[in-house]
């Protein structure tokens, strides 16, 4: 293998460690630690598992946590008066909804009701305008696309000036990190090109690319032969291409595959990020830096 892994395992504790320190120290000044809630409408296995992920993060990191578990049958009414309530609660600096909600329920509605300056996740129109305009006026970028920056940045890669190819367009992912990506900022200056289904020869880009970010959701897409030899490839796919029973605990659980041809691809790449372990831990470790931000934006200190 010629490329170094990027571990978004590793990452992930170096962050938190961060965040803990930071905590405490603004605990000692000010009085106060960074409040989150969480919102679960329903009873899906994925989103709980997500959501006690997310729980148990909160309170490893020292802050204030409240859960929501509500009905599957809960309206959109009742839905958004939770919102309105935590967006008044002074002792709360994020709101978080797990996505999806039930099918009655207006998604758009409901992120659209968070106050922008709790809005953790980034999803607010007025977070998505932020981060357009780009600069002091960035306050929440959004967590899967603000994990991969990081660990592009702390990989030690250099963005100034590179070539970025981003492979997918969708909201959460691929066009915020392809706005961060050209931003005149540390950890971005580069020179962004998005591809998607309709490109005409998606090989042909891949290969330009300094730095390749693949954000399909199609298990091995990326050939190792669309690899610059030397690129840093951030494999942001996750997805199930069969089950297994875990050694750890003998229950049934996913195989998962990027979209990525891994195996061929680390003989090629300078950097490579696995799946599992990779992009996957950053995501709930930004949320974490979000709500933090979100505090400190309210104290005055950032
Ligand atoms: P999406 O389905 O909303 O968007 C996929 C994008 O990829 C689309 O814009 C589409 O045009 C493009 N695309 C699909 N097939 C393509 C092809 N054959 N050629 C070129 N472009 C193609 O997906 P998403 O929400 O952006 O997620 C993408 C992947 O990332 C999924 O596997 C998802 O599970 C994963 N994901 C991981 C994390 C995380 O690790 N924290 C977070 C979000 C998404």
């Amino acid at each position: 293998m010629s490329a170094k892994l990027i571990k978004g395992t590793e990452i992930r504790e170096q962050i938190l460690e961060e965040i803990i320190a930071e905590v405490a120290e603004i605990k000692e000044k000010h009085g106060v630690v960074p409040g989150l809630v969480t919102i679960l409408v329903g009873e899906s296995p994925a989103s709980i598992s997500y959501v006690t992920l997310k729980i148990k993060t909160a309170h490893r990191v020292g802050f204030n946590e409240i859960q929501e578990s509500q009905p599957d049958d809960l309206s959109e009414e009742a839905l958004l008066g939770l919102i309105d309530k935590y967006n008044k609660d002074d002792a709360i600096n994020g709101i978080l909804v797990q996505l999806p909600l039930p099918k009655h329920i207006d998604e758009k509605k409901v992120l659209n009701a968070i106050d922008p300056d709790k809005d953790v996740d980034g999803f607010h129109p007025v977070n998505v305008g932020r981060l357009m305009i780009g600069g002091d006026e960035v306050k929440f970028p959004p967590c899967t696309p603000a994990g991969i920056q990081e660990m592009i940045v702390r990989a030690g890669v250099e963005t100034s000036g590179a070539e970025v190819v981003v492979v997918g367009r969708s909201n959460i992912v691929g066009k915020p990190i392809a706005n961060m990506m050209f931003q005149k900022a540390a950890g971005a200056n580069s020179t962004v090109t998005v591809v998607h289904t309709r490109t005409k020869d998606l090989a042909a880009h891949c290969l330009r690319a300094d730095i390749l970010i693949v954000a399909a959701g199609v298990p091995g897409l990326v050939k190792p032969e669309w690899i610059k030899p030397g690129a840093c490839v951030i494999d942001v796919g996750v997805n199930r291409i069969g089950e297994k029973i875990s050694e750890k605990t003998g229950k049934k659980i996913a195989i998962l595959s990027g979209d990525v041809d891994f195996d061929a691809a680390k003989e090629i790449a300078g950097y490579i990020t696995p799946v599992p372990g990779g992009v996957g831990p950053m995501t709930i470790t930004m949320l974490m830096k979000n709500t933090l931000k979100s505090l400190k934006f309210k104290l005055g200190i950032i």
